[in-house]
């Protein structure tokens, strides 16, 4: 079995961006190959035959102008680019909701994988995998096809994410957790801290990767689920999935802080917190929003924080908002198959009919993640 300890040192801090405004097919392409070549993303990393697993961001079942799944130009487009390097390319993930068959058919990612040959493969097939990192130590049930290809691109789509500020290239490797375990690993890891430094060792853990991230049309507000598509126009790469991260929060104007992932790494010294040591190459300023709405998940975290008390910043913990069902909920049930602390309760007397039991809801947003109608609010 190959060695899970990846070397951080290996990693380079270098981020390719591309100005993309539109999803034709042509010009996706040639704006993945630019990124692709200003950060050395690709080279010398796919030999011939090599197997090479596209990771996209399949949510759950939604159209792809919804901007939940990463768009499947963008996939396609990657299929062809590992091809033509002698590649063989699957295309697979895990959702959090339906069948990877009924969101592939549904965000149209299994149009692009029928026609350019690939092969869709489900991450459900289980493997025990012990990583000892320093951001986590245990034993881990992990997708056994992911964990053996000879490379993954991680193929993200940029969006608010309630728990985790952002969700962009590191929290897209939580789809290689199978199915039903993703919420198991929530009751694990109650404190975002906590949640924050498994994200990092899961990523640290992975088989070789290179991350792209389609911010053509991001998604604000209530994200990853519930928000609103965003022009961003912009498409982003990196082998390193932690600063691509922070170069997705310039883009979007978050400091570290409001990012648990970007807070996590800075805590424990690897990134900048300033990101001064990450290299991007590219139009970033340019691109740069100054309006994109951060939704509930990365609103108001100051990096001042740092200079506080450690009382404090666990008041931040505790002070994070709860979940309640709203009078949108139509009682499809979505939400109490979702919670893995199972606190969501029918509840017939009442509208909206749903009781959430705040005394043991551990605040994952699993459930706000999880509604089609954006039944959940955070207050
Ligand atoms: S809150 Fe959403 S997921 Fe839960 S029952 Fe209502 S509509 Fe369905
Ligand atoms: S009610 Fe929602 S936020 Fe609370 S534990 Fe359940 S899924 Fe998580």
């Amino acid at each position: 079995m190959p060695s899970l300890q990846s070397s951080e040192e290996m990693w380079e801090k270098t981020v390719g961006i591309s100005a993309c405004n539109n999803y034709d097919a042509a010009f996706v392409k040639g704006s993945l190959r630019d990124v692709l070549q200003k950060c050395r993303g690709i080279e010398h990393r796919i030999e011939n035959g090599a197997r090479v697993l596209i990771k996209p961001n399949m949510l759950a079942p939604a159209l792809s102008k919804d901007a939940v799944t990463t768009h499947p130009v963008i996939i396609a487009a990657l299929i062809e680019i590992v091809r033509e390097m002698g590649g063989v390319a699957y295309v697979g993930d895990s959702p959090m909701r339906g069948t990877l068959d009924e969101v592939a058919q549904i965000s149209g990612i299994k149009e692009a994988v029928t026609q350019t040959g690939a092969s869709l493969l489900s991450l459900e097939e289980e493997k025990e995998v012990f990583i000892d990192n320093k951001y986590t130590t245990g034993t881990f049930t992990l997708s056994a096809e992911a964990m053996e290809m000879d490379l993954i691109i991680n193929a993200a789509k940029l969006k608010t994410h309630t728990l985790t500020g952002l969700t962009a290239a590191v929290k897209n490797f939580y789809g290689i957790i199978p199915g039903k375990h993703k919420k198991f690993y929530h009751v694990r890891h109650p404190l975002l801290s906590d949640f924050a430094n498994f994200l990092l060792g899961l990523y640290f853990s992975m088989p070789p990767s290179l991350s792209v991230v389609d911010a053509i049309v991001a998604m604000e507000g209530m994200g990853p689920r519930s928000g609103r598509p965003r022009p961003c126009g912009a498409i982003l790469a990196s082998p390193d999935a932690v600063a691509l991260d922070a170069a997705c929060a310039r883009l979007t104007s978050h400091n570290f802080a409001e990012i648990s992932v970007l807070e996590a790494a800075v805590k424990q010294g690897y990134l900048k917190s300033d990101f001064s040591d990450v290299k991007i190459n590219g139009p970033i300023e340019e691109l740069k929003l100054q309006d994109f709405d951060k939704g509930a998940g990365g609103k108001g975290w100051s990096f001042l924080w740092r200079y506080l008390p450690v009382f404090i910043n666990n008041l931040r913990e505790r002070k994070r908002p709860w979940p309640y069902v709203n009078e949108v909920c139509v009682g499809c049930n979505t939400c109490i198959d979702s919670c893995p602390v199972e606190c969501i309760e029918a509840n017939s007397k009442d509208t909206p009919s749903l009781f959430i039991d705040h005394s043991r809801c551990i605040r994952c947003y699993c459930c706000q993640e999880a509604c089609p109608y954006g039944a959940i609010s955070l207050r």
